[in-house]
């Protein structure tokens, strides 16, 4: 599998790049910022990008995906819970962090459980309310990709529209501690963990 972390923008948000070693297909996970950055990522590691995925649609997730769109010419999955945010530049705060209207219409919602192609690789889609409606985890093969849900070690705020605590924690314990220890987590923000390192250290679920 190809996997590349980009940090970008003013909020340090993690965009992946994710893909399949024998076909170069790729897909871009959560555009936040920097299109200049992820674009030399993506001529570096000489993939074809096939769709955009968001974790969640809050500003600093979605802020460079209006320039992917366009180079690429490639759909947005998202969940359907969170299509009312991507739509509205007030309610996925791009408007208050950038001073700049962002509002996409994605090609393809998302539901729990659902698997995505891409490539050789599976891509599943794992709903984790609490930071906001929509959330969602993307496992594929050993890795969690996981939003503004899961942190090493914290959690995503739930103070935003749409959060909620008891969600955010009910998502965590049931939805993402399933997974072996060995499963690492590549989180929205901040450096990786596994699952194990979360499932005994964090304060916020131990
Ligand atoms: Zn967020
Ligand atoms: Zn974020």
């Amino acid at each position: 599998m190809i996997l590349e972390k980009i940090t970008v923008g003013s909020y340090m948000s993690n965009c992946y790049i994710v893909g399949c070693e024998e076909t170069k297909e790729a897909a871009v996970i959560d555009p936040g910022a920097d299109f200049k950055k992820i674009y030399e990522t993506i001529e570096e590691l000489n993939v074809k990008i096939k769709f955009v995925i968001l974790t969640h649609a809050h500003g600093d997730h979605i802020g460079a995906l209006n320039e992917v769109i366009k180079k690429y010419n490639v759909p947005v999955y998202v969940h359907e819970d969170e299509v009312d945010m991507l739509q509205d530049a007030n309610k996925n705060l791009s408007r208050m962090m950038f001073r700049k209207e962002i509002k996409v219409e994605p090609q393809k919602l998302l539901k729990d459980g659902e698997i995505i192609e891409l490539g050789n690789l599976e891509m599943e889609i794992i709903h984790t309310p609490g930071h906001t409606k929509g959330s969602i985890s993307i496992k594929v093969e050993n890795i969690i990709l996981t939003g503004d849900t899961l942190f090493n070690g914290s959690i995503g705020r739930t103070d935003f529209l749409g959060g909620s605590f008891e969600d955010i924690i009910s998502s965590i314990k049931t939805k993402i501690f399933k997974y072996d220890d060995e499963v690492i987590v590549y989180p929205g923000h901040n450096s990786p963990t596994t699952i194990g390192n979360e499932r005994k250290t964090n304060p916020f679920v131990i």
